[in-house]
């Protein structure tokens, strides 16, 4: 069967993206409504069986450049729950906000800086005057609803890190220039969550803290701005969708000596993926002056005592994931018939490998079992027997699975494997002693 694709397709991005990834992700079960038999809960999604891979690869990828691959970067996992001392030294408390303005004409509400002056849902542009409106969620600790017991749920991870600068200094030796990471959700009240998983109410992070000596501050955060440009280019994402865009001094925290982002070129423009900035000392200096804990680094190479630089590259998890779904889907033709595919890298796709028996037969059912006990140890598998081998490819392709295995009768004879790449969807055979071998030797090389 001719399974070749047509010429290349410039790879033009189809004008409806944003609907047919959305639609894509429900239907194969990458991303659900939450609470959907209730009606749905706003702005909150459940991540499905092929989503939960795809984010934990898209976290995994991160931790394994960011920490594994460092002798410079420890990890963390701080809690989520905190009590308000904490937002109040790091400025949450006060500063947090967003502008919020009710529309005069039909009562929404809107962000101020979102809007251009025009109301989304009935056009007008009669607006109440901007109020501060904070986004961290408060709720209570324990069985009193008193103000003592009120506890907030995180706004981001790095708070985590600060906190715990000291608790890790001295465990585990490390000294400037050296990072505490970490990976987890976080929770803000947007006011207006929006454009699928990209602002959502609750939502993972991947941010690193990277404490440095004062007068390296400038040199580490251009490290750090090309090492997390390059980190999305390698996992697959086009150099024309991707840039970095440097703050202007009127747009910088007032702590930030510099700060870039990250971007991508969004189906509704460019917009931000991750924040590097430079954060000068000013949260170490915050929560020793509100705890009263010496948060510095005593040199004792010069004899000198400083309080750090932090230089953090902060990035969010579930809308990278969304980014690198918009880039992977494509549409070409193979044997004369459309097929849309996820060009997602190996190392994010959610299976690495489908494994097809050609025939439902008994028959085949040992040796499928044999080829999937040895591939599963290494990757992540999919097994499917139901259609026709064609029509499962096409499902395969539509998730992203860069290998399919197919066992046909002749395998029995031969101890053989069909491997099909789904990208040229050539196929090649393979014993089934080298599998493991050769699909691993790929995965390196992708
Ligand atoms: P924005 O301007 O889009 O509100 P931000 O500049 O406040 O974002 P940061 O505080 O720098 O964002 O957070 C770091 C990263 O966390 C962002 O680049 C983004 O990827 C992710 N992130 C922040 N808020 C959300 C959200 N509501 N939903 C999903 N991801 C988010």
């Amino acid at each position: 069967m001719s399974d070749a694709p047509a010429p290349s397709h410039a790879p033009e991005r189809p004008s409806d993206l944003m609907d047919k990834v959305v639609s894509l992700c429900k239907r194969r079960g990458f991303i659900f409504q939450s609470a959907e038999i209730y009606g749905g809960f706003r702005s909150t999604y459940d991540y499905g069986p092929l989503g939960v891979n795809l984010l934990r690869n898209v976290k995994d990828t991160w931790w394994n450049a960011m920490v594994q691959r460092r002798t410079d970067v420890v990890g963390l996992d701080a809690s989520i729950l905190s009590p308000p001392a904490v937002w109040e030294a790091s400025g949450h408390l006060a500063n947090f906000t967003d502008p919020l303005v009710d529309c005069r004409q039909c009562h929404q509400r809107w962000r101020a800086d979102k809007i251009d002056g025009v109301c989304p849902s009935c056009g007008s542009t009669e607006f109440t005057e901007a109020r501060a409106f904070n986004l961290m969620f408060k709720t209570h600790a324990g069985p009193l609803e008193d103000e003592g017991a009120v506890a907030y749920l995180r706004p981001e991870t790095a708070q985590g890190m600060f906190i715990n600068f000291m608790n890790v200094i001295q465990t585990t030796r490390k000294k400037p220039p050296f990072g505490i990471a970490q990976v987890g959700k976080s929770f803000r009240n947007e006011i207006t969550p929006q454009n699928f998983v990209f602002r959502t109410r609750e939502f993972e992070q991947m941010e690193m803290e990277f404490f440095v000596p004062p007068a390296e501050g400038q040199q580490w955060f251009e490290y750090w701005l090309n090492e997390r440009y390059r980190w999305y280019l390698d996992l697959g994402i086009p150099e024309g969708q991707l840039r970095l865009r440097h703050h202007d001094a009127d747009e910088l925290s007032h702590y930030s000596a510099a700060t870039a982002d990250v971007e991508f070129l969004f189906p509704w423009g460019w917009d931000e993926l991750e924040g590097i900035a430079n954060r000068t000392d000013f949260d170490l200096k915050a929560h020793a002056a509100a705890s009263g804990e010496r948060l510095d680094y005593f040199d004792p190479t010069t004899n000198e005592r400083y309080v750090p630089y932090v230089i953090e590259p902060a990035a969010g998890a579930t809308r990278t994931m969304m980014a690198f779904l918009l880039a992977a889907y494509h549409e070409d033709e193979v044997g004369g018939e459309a097929r849309s595919i996820l060009r997602l890298h190996p190392r994010l796709a959610p299976y690495q490998v489908a494994v097809l028996p050609l025939s439902k037969k008994d028959t085949l059912e040992r040796l499928t079992h044999e080829v999937l006990s040895a591939l599963q140890p290494h990757f992540m598998c999919d097994y499917d027997v139901t259609q026709s081998i064609g029509k499962r490819y096409r499902r395969q392709d539509e998730v992203g699975t860069p290998w399919c295995v197919t066992i046909d009768f002749d395998s029995l004879e031969d101890r053989a494997v069909t491997v099909r790449d789904r990208d040229t969807t050539e196929q090649e055979r393979v014993p089934i002693a080298d599998l493991v071998a050769v699909i691993q030797r790929r995965m390196d090389g992708a």
